[in-house]
């Protein structure tokens, strides 16, 4: 069976023409509404024992990059709490399952990330469930998009900061009391912080704030062993660009923009998240990773 280490061609490892419909799924999108169905790793990806004993927290763990990371994280022997949407406990629980059926403890903790006094929940929650917490994973997100400025709504815009950038300050300042040295950061922010669509100027806005928060915050929690990172994903097949992220007639050509020439799938985006959660890059801090499919960028 092959899995992430199988040497093969990425322009022909998953579909050029990914057939995707044009969907319009109510938000949040869930993954098992997704046509086609993406691909999470379920069935690729080989843990190594890289995060072993680790405990970690991913928002958006439900479905899309974060369902991704979570299996990625259990099989390489972490546990894991994942946040999400109560509308979207029927992904979550799937993804629990994977994370059970890899030997590891998985904790359901639903909520509005866009909420301040779930967000500090969340994380005592998670900490108690877990017995302490090493990795937090910042990935829940909001895009809609919206041809013009006018058709943003103050709800919109509101709820895009809330959700992709106030949740940022909220969990990790609530994270920090519970991580020692070696523990590490990783928020997910996209190729729209440096190339950003006209059509999504309050999401892309939110990127690049992401981007920054995270420098900053890399130099001041490096003294203290704490590792801040990035992964900056391009078009990666997910219920996000499905349920609004995108206008629907732009999903059958979705991502064949970049020099690969296809969407990203989910699977290939969770092993930038392990690698940047391991000892193995403990010299790499504040760092962007983009995972884009060759797109240039800063
Ligand atoms: P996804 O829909 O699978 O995941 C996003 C998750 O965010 C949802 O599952 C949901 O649980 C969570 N979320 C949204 N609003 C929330 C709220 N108010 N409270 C709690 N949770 C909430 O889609 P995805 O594409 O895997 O998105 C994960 C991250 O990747 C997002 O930050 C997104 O901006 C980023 N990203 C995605 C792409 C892409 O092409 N799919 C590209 C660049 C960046
Ligand atoms: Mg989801």
């Amino acid at each position: 069976m092959s899995d992430q280490y199988t040497f093969d061609n990425p322009v022909t490892r998953y579909p050029t023409d990914l057939g995707a419909p044009e969907l319009d799924l109510d938000t949040p999108g869930l993954d098992s509404e997704l046509t086609p169905r993406a691909d999470l790793g379920e069935n690729t990806y080989r843990g190594t024992g890289r995060l072993d004993g680790r405990k970690a927290l991913i928002t958006g763990g439900d479905s899309g990059i974060g369902g991704a990371v979570a299996i990625a994280f259990a099989r390489e022997g972490a546990d894991v709490a994942i946040s999400y949407l109560p509308e979207e406990q029927s992904d979550a629980q799937r993804i629990a399952d994977l994370v059970e059926a890899a030997g590891r403890t998985a904790v359901l903790l639903p909520g509005d990330v866009g909420d301040a006094a779930y967000c500090r929940q969340l994380v005592a929650d998670a900490t108690e469930a877990l017995g302490g917490l090493d990795i937090l994973v910042n990935n829940a997100g909001k895009q809609q998009n919206q041809a013009t400025l006018e058709e943003i709504s103050d709800e919109q815009f509101d709820e895009t900061m809330r959700t992709n950038v106030y949740s940022l300050f909220w969990i990790t300042k609530a994270a920090l009391p519970h991580l020692g040295a070696g523990s590490t950061i990783i928020n997910t922010s996209s190729i729209q912080a440096y190339s950003p669509s006209e059509n999504l100027v309050d999401y892309a806005s939110t990127k690049a704030q992401i981007n920054t928060f995270s420098k900053a915050l890399a130099q001041q929690l490096a003294p203290k062993g704490i590792r801040v990172n990035v992964v900056a994903p391009g078009p990666i097949w997910t219920p996000l660009q499905a349920s609004g992220g995108q206008p629907p007639e732009a999903l059958p050509e979705f991502g064949e923009q970049t020099p690969l020439g296809r969407a990203g799938q989910p699977a290939e985006l969770a092993p930038a998240y392990v690698f940047l959660a391991s000892p193995e890059s403990s010299y790499v801090i504040g760092e962007t990773l983009n995972v884009n499919g060759g797109m240039p960028n800063p």
